[in-house]
């Protein structure tokens, strides 16, 4: 069995710091207007939870459910499925996708080319983490709270084999082999 050791790496105060910074951004950017925040399941759920309560605008939530990992790796397979669709339609909206994490961008680039077929009157992207030095696809996040280096992180909702989601701070995930 692997061995699993977690390093602290950003604090919950800091954490909530940046959340309500992003949070008051995009109320003064989107000011008079409504906004549909379309959450990246699963890892996003905590961030678009503490996101929303920090922006004062008519704001509508949604979901969808997207997947490019396969099992246990911790590195993306680099091919992205659709696993379940946003319940709304997009027509006419400003359409704020939250995700987790951005690391290759893959993920949002297919995202961004699937929605943008719907016709909403804007598209951005507000993440909690950004990898940049990891990017492949044209990427480049509106909101980011932290950029990382390449490292593999766990905790507020972002999970490894589906564990440590629940974690209210982020911590580095060491793998090593047990012997
Ligand atoms: P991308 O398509 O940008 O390569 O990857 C986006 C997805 O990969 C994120 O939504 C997240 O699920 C996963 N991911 C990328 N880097 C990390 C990481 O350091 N930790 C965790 N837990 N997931 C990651």
């Amino acid at each position: 069995m692997d061995k699993h050791v977690l390093e602290p790496f950003i604090k919950k105060e800091d954490i909530a710091v940046k959340v309500k910074e992003l949070g008051e951004k995009i109320t003064r950017d989107f000011k008079g207007e409504k906004v549909l925040l379309v959450g990246v399941l699963k890892g996003a759920w905590m961030f678009l939870s503490d996101l929303s309560k920090n922006i004062d605008l008519d704001v509508e939530i949604s979901f969808i459910s997207v997947s490019s990992y396969v099992g246990e790796k911790t590195t993306t397979s680099g091919v992205v499925r659709l696993m379940c669709d946003i319940d709304r339609p997009l027509e006419g909206k400003n359409l704020i996708l939250v995700e987790d994490i951005v690391d290759t961008g893959l993920t949002l680039n297919y995202l961004k080319k699937l929605l943008s077929v719907r016709k909403p009157k804007s598209i951005s992207i507000c993440t909690l983490l950004d990898k940049p030095s990891r990017r492949v696809a044209p990427i480049n996040p509106d909101y980011s709270a932290f950029e990382i280096p390449d490292e593999f992180v766990v905790g507020y909702g972002l999970d490894f084999n589906n564990r440590y989601r629940n974690l209210p701070e982020i911590y580095k995930l060491i793998i090593s082999e047990d012997n």
